[in-house]
């Protein structure tokens, strides 16, 4: 049997009962995202569950622009919105709509809503309107408007569709409940005014339809059996029901509500993205740190990483933060199974091998995983000359420290043991260059059997590639960015290190492939095709392990 996509939650037991009752005999779905930013994370959960549950259920998940606020709405977000779909692994095949396909069928609901009494046109200001609203501790109040004549309020919704009206100078309102306990009832505006260009109907519009009218009609127009949303639209669901009941339709969805995933050190609102993004503190709304599905790309990360993690984080309505360490396991558990491992110097250190042939190259064997021999060999270059990490040598090192330092001895992986004799340095002190010799039997251990306890890696000088690294740490260095009052002042200034000339073992660039990497004992990197200069640029995608753990086992 075949791995569900979604892990049996309240919203499987609802569709399971559904269907067992025969209230359905197949679950429609849909993903209905608004055009007006790049998607992040958070979509991710709802990707995964929505296309994930009709795949499970062998039904059909649409994707549904909702369109409704040409405003804040562009071509470019609605191609990236598809585009982040199909590289997590979702498809909508034929099922590609928009809000705004419905535009006049849903004017046409509102003209029933009218004859039977059950919407007016409003013609208090926004002001007025929020003022007479009320709140929690205060009713609503009436509009002097709201016993217009059904006559009346069919002329005027005409002459707002005409544009004989000015924006914002009326509003077509459901009539519904001043006095409802539910904010949400108390006669929702459910048209307005708007003379704004939309990327679909262009200027065939100067009306536009609010968002909780148009999108549970949309969802009975498409025969969605089940609608899933996140919980801030709880309190919406009588108003969903409402619109629904009061109009011929014939087909009532049932909105299902489940928690928002936030993760820590994160932003997941593509309001607060776009700031990120407009005021130039990254690189765009694919730069590498953004929890975009963009960025989370760009950085390496495999969509079967984040689908991974989604799975483990489940469906419920508890609303929680995972730590972003989860996310990072997952991804370090996926990536160790699937990275092919090769060696790259990120901040090198010349060794000069003294008693190595000038001349010679010796092509020595590599295996690409430790535990999984499917992953092949390769050969790799061996010379006189190599560059090892500037980490892998110290000047006082004690007797823990099993790397380089004058007179001790260090594997170096798959090749020879050398011995450092001695360190080179300029005139500032440091040290530029390690003199060492090297024992030809030692390859694959010593006839001693002599024991040398450090492996570092290596790269040979005349083979090198030269390369860009970026390594990044986290965007923010608060937990919870979005409950700070500017989560702009928890940017970490040190989020992102380029070190410009690290070295990777040849052939390695030449494949152009599209696959990450494990650099040993470095991290996992992934060739950024977006971002090139003279040299290839390669992302960091997660460290090897926690930083707080690696700290915690290099102190020992
Ligand atoms: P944002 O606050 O980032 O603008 P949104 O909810 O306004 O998010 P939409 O484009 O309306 O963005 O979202 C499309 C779908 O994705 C909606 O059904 C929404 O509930 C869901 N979604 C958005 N953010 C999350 C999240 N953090 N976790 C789970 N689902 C989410
Ligand atoms: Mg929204």
């Amino acid at each position: 049997m075949t791995e569900k996509n979604v892990v049996e939650n309240f919203i499987t037991h609802v569709i399971d009962e559904d269907l067992a009752n025969n209230k359905h005999d197949h679950v429609v779905t849909r993903f209905p995202p608004e055009p007006n930013g790049y998607l992040h994370i958070g979509h991710a959960k709802s990707i995964c569950l929505n296309f994930g549950v009709a795949a499970d259920y062998k039904g059909t998940c649409h994707l549904r622009f909702d369109d409704t606020n040409p405003e804040k709405e562009s071509r470019e977000y609605a191609e990236s919105i598809q585009r982040d779909i199909k590289w997590l692994g979702f498809d909508w095949q034929e099922n590609k709509f928009h809000a705004s396909d419905y535009f006049e069928q849903l004017y046409d609901y509102a003209e029933q809503l009218i004859n039977k009494g059950l919407a007016y046109v409003d013609d208090q200001t926004p002001e007025e309107i929020r003022e007479n609203r009320g709140d929690f501790n205060r009713l609503g109040v009436d509009s002097p408007y709201r016993n217009r004549s059904v006559a009346e309020n069919l002329e005027l919704f005409k002459a707002m569709r005409a544009g004989d009206f000015a924006d914002g100078t009326k509003v077509l309102r459901a009539k519904i409940d001043m006095q409802s306990g539910n904010i949400n009832m108390r006669d929702p505006v459910i048209y307005r005014i708007k003379r704004m260009h939309h990327i679909n109907t262009g200027d065939t519009w100067c009306i536009y339809p609010m968002y909780d009218f148009t999108h549970c009609l949309s969802d009975a127009i498409e025969g969605i059996t089940h609608s899933l949303c996140t919980l801030e639209f709880e309190d919406h669901r009588p108003l969903y029901d409402w619109v629904i009941d009061n109009v011929d339709i014939g087909c009532h969805p049932q909105q299902i509500e489940f928690s928002r995933l936030n993760v820590s050190y994160t932003i997941t609102s593509k309001r607060r993205l776009n700031q990120l993004v407009e005021a130039g503190v990254v690189d765009g709304w694919n730069d590498p740190r953004m929890s975009t599905l963009s960025g989370l790309r760009r950085r390496g990360y495999p969509p079967a990483a984040i689908r991974e993690f989604i799975r483990q984080v489940g469906v419920s309505k508890k609303e929680s933060v995972i730590s972003m360490t989860v996310l990072e396991d997952t991804l370090r558990n996926y990536l160790n199974k699937t990275a092919p491992r090769v060696m790259g110097v990120l901040r090198p250190l010349k060794v000069v091998i003294e008693n190595y042939p000038e001349e010679q190259v010796e092509m020595l064997s590599g295996a690409n995983h430790p535990q999984d021999e499917t992953f092949g060999c390769r050969e790799i270059p061996f010379s006189r000359v190599i560059y090892v990490e500037q980490a892998d040598y110290k000047e006082n090192a004690n007797r823990k420290f099993f790397r380089l330092t004058e007179g001790r001895e260090v594997r170096l992986r798959h090749a020879y043991y050398i011995t450092c004799q001695k360190a080179i340095k300029n005139q500032a002190g440091e040290v530029i260059e390690l003199r060492c010799t090297y024992d030809p039997e030692s390859r694959g251990g010593t006839a001693d059997g002599r024991k040398v306890k450090g492996t570092i890696h290596w790269i040979s000088a005349a083979h090198a590639e030269p390369v860009e690294v970026r390594l990044y740490d986290r965007l923010f260095n608060h937990p919870k960015p979005a409950s700070l009052e500017s989560f702009m002042d928890a940017v970490n200034p040190d989020s992102l290190e380029i070190l410009p000339n690290a070295l990777l073992e040849p052939g390695i660039c030449k494949l152009d492939d599209d696959i990450v990497y494990q650099f040993e004992r470095n991290a996992y990197f992934k060739r950024d095709k977006t971002h090139e200069t003279d040299k290839p640029i390669y992302n960091q995608v997660v460290t090897m392990r926690d930083s707080w753990a690696k700290m915690e086992q290099e102190s020992e």
